[in-house]
């Protein structure tokens, strides 16, 4: 590892921080290196489930969209595996995830500026450098900027904190884990593409014959991931330099309105489920058909032989009781910044809800030397809209960063995507008697 101060440290190597190392591979000028716990590249290897499929075009790749003839883009990788014309007759409408994580470890392997095994323990400031500790390595490593790309952290529900991990584990880990489920009564919590995909693998039997299956959700129904041009919109940087000039409170509530652009179940996996759940009685005749309960919010779980979950329906709002063996949760993921940045908290910008402020260039608000940047991925939910923690724009703030850290329009990153209006004409007004910009009228749905 390098002892000169870096221009930038990234920590975390997931797919955000490696689009990032991927643009900068070209960019002699900048020494950047970028920090894993991990021993090697892998992308959710705990949630690589047989036929799981990619919710995002290939195209959008780690450098595709701001640098189409860069050696690390998807089509390259086809290439070179000698797979671009057999790809092309499959025509399939969306790759596996496993094909993804392939992808993105072939990049990783061709990138000299990466290094695993290498956690962060703890990030200073010492008033012109960061100072990174780095497990495994005596001296610290100084850089003049940072980029954070630790990614999302499991959320488990109040109710199911305390239980015992063999008895109620959250999805992200499962193949890993390989839980024998035989005979076991499985309930699974949460209804979006995680809760889809773990009830197909129950029903496939991938972890054993369970004796029966109870998928819980709080949401009215189990409800498509909408892929329809207009809502695609959301995933441009039109829509996002848009967004980012509203107050925070109208960005809050559009994030919980586009909720299903971004967190619904693909609608090929959803007939796939359906079609599975129709056939399951007579596929399994000796079992009972899962027990399907949308619209519940769980309440309590008391940990026993079997477990006790108390939920309430939110269409007749009754209280239900229903016991489980063992209890997989697809809860989602929470954004948190990592721990090693705790010596810095003091010194960022954090909203009411403690989490910081990516500006336009992705860089964090803070009180330090206006000439060094902290960049976050995957941290701007509210700041940047639906489109920040998934693949879609990856490259592009990926770009908008290596041309802040440089100075230099180095990639294009122009706001594409602006077939409909967002923004009214310059010669648009104010009409007297209307909330002017400030006054924050109503959006209607
Ligand atoms: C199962 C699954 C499928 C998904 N599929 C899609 C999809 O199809 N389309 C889409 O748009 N989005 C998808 N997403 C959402 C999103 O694209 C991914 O979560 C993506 O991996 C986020 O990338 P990231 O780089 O922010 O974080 P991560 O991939 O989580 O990587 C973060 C990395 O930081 C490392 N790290 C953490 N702390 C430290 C430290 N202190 N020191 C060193 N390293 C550290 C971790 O080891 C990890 O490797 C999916 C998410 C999941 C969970």
């Amino acid at each position: 590892m390098t002892d000169q101060t870096l221009d930038l440290a990234g920590i975390g190597i997931g797919p955000f921080n490696l689009s990032i190392a991927a643009l900068l591979d070209s960019q002699r000028s900048v020494n950047a290196l970028f920090l894993d716990n991990k021993p090697a590249f892998s992308w959710h290897p705990g949630m690589q489930l047989p036929g799981s499929r990619l919710q995002t075009s290939c195209l959008k790749d780690l450098v595709t969209g701001v640098d189409p003839c860069n050696p690390h883009s998807f089509l390259n990788y086809l290439v070179q595996h000698g797979r671009f014309y057999d790809f092309l007759s499959a025509n399939m409408p969306a790759i596996s995830r496993a094909e993804y994580a392939d992808y993105l470890g072939w990049v990783a392997a061709r990138l000299g500026n990466l290094r695993f095994d290498s956690p962060v323990e703890s990030v200073q400031f010492n008033g012109n450098h960061f100072v990174l500790q780095v497990t495994g390595r005596r001296t610290p490593l100084q850089s003049r900027n940072l980029c954070i790309g630790t990614g999302i952290h499991p959320h488990v529900p109040p109710a199911c904190s305390n239980l015992p991990p063999e008895k109620c584990f959250h999805s992200i880990d499962i193949m890993r884990r390989q839980p024998n489920l035989s005979g076991e009564r499985v309930t699974v919590i949460g209804g979006g593409q995680s809760g889809a995909e773990i009830l197909l693998g129950l029903m496939d039997g991938i972890w054993g014959e369970p004796k029966s299956i109870t998928w819980i959700s709080r949401r009215p129904n189990f409800e498509p991931l909408d892929e329809t041009p207009f809502t695609n919109q959301y995933f441009t940087p039109g829509y996002v330099r848009a967004f980012q000039t509203l107050d925070e409170s109208r960005r809050r509530e559009l994030v919980r309105y586009q909720k299903l652009a971004s967190d619904g179940i693909s609608p090929d996996t959803l007939n796939a489920l359906y079609q599975r759940l129709y056939e399951y009685p007579l596929a399994h005749p000796d079992r009972p058909a899962p027990d399907l309960l949308p619209g519940r919010s769980l309440y309590a779980v008391s940990d026993g032989a079997p477990m006790q979950l108390l939920s309430r329906n939110q269409l007749d709002e009754r209280f239900e009781e229903t016991r489980a063996d063992r209890i997989i949760l697809c809860t989602g993921f929470e954004h948190r910044l990592p721990e090693c940045l705790e010596p810095l908290t003091d010194k960022l910008d954090l909203d009411h809800t403690g989490q910081p402020r990516p500006d336009t260039h992705f860089s964090l608000h803070w009180d330090g030397p206006e000439d060094r940047h902290i960049y976050a991925v995957n941290q701007g939910r509210y700041s940047h809209g639906i489109a920040e923690s998934q693949l879609s724009l990856m490259c592009w703030r990926s770009a908008v960063i290596v041309n802040h850290l440089t100075g230099d329009e180095r990639y294009p990153v122009k706001a594409d995507g602006q077939l409909p209006r967002w923004f009214s004409q310059s010669s648009a007004r104010t009409v007297a008697g209307y909330p002017t910009t400030t006054g924050h009228p109503q959006i209607h749905y």
